[in-house]
């Protein structure tokens, strides 16, 4: 049942006891605003020096590292794309990111993952379209791998919230 492991929470990421956390990150990878310097601060300097060794990471795609100070043992670093107007490949590329974040979650064992709502803050994707993406693809996902063992929405506003349970009541699958 993959709808049981689809877990819609509010709050701050920084604080998930999970094996990862996913990054709203920018290409350079270094240190930005929003969820990313929320992830900084609470990870601490040592982040930013693995981060400065990873050349950067392609939008639509993301790359790992550890979680330092956090609780979380690792954190996933995914560019989400920046909003133009819809027609730019935002989807696909929102998707790939989502995508990319679960492969490496399956490459390195991770059974609990937490994601924030990626692009939907200074990056302007609205949430009601990229909360059906990201259920639709992490859903897609799970149900051909069974490692993952809970997924975690970590909503910062009402307004996250409210898309992510819509997003899941119009998802099909059980
Ligand atoms: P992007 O540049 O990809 O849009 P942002 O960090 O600006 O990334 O915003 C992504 C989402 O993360 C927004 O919905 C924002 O409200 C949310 N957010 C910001 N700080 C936190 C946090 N500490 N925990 C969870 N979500 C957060």
């Amino acid at each position: 049942m993959v709808k049981e492991k689809l877990k819609i929470i509010k709050g701050d990421i920084t604080t998930m006891a999970v094996d990862a956390v996913v990054n709203a990150a920018n290409t350079s990878l270094l240190s930005g605003g929003g969820v990313d310097g929320a992830i900084h601060r609470a990870a601490g300097p040592e982040l930013l020096e693995e981060c400065k060794s990873l050349n950067g990471c392609a939008t639509g795609s993301a790359k790992l590292t550890k979680g330092y100070r956090l609780p979380a043992r690792y954190i996933i670093h995914a560019v989400g794309p920046v909003w133009r107007g819809g027609a730019k490949g935002e989807p696909q590329l929102l998707a790939s990111c989502y995508e990319t974040c679960l492969e490496l979650a399956l490459q390195y064992e991770i059974k609990t993952i937490a994601f924030p709502a990626i692009s939907c803050g200074v990056y302007g994707y609205p949430i009601s379209q990229a909360a059906v993406i990201a259920m639709k693809e992490i859903a897609d996902f799970l149900e051909q791998h069974d490692q993952i063992e809970m997924v975690y929405f970590v909503c910062f506003d009402d307004s996250a919230y409210d898309a992510y349970h819509h997003a899941l009541d119009s998802l099909n699958h059980d």
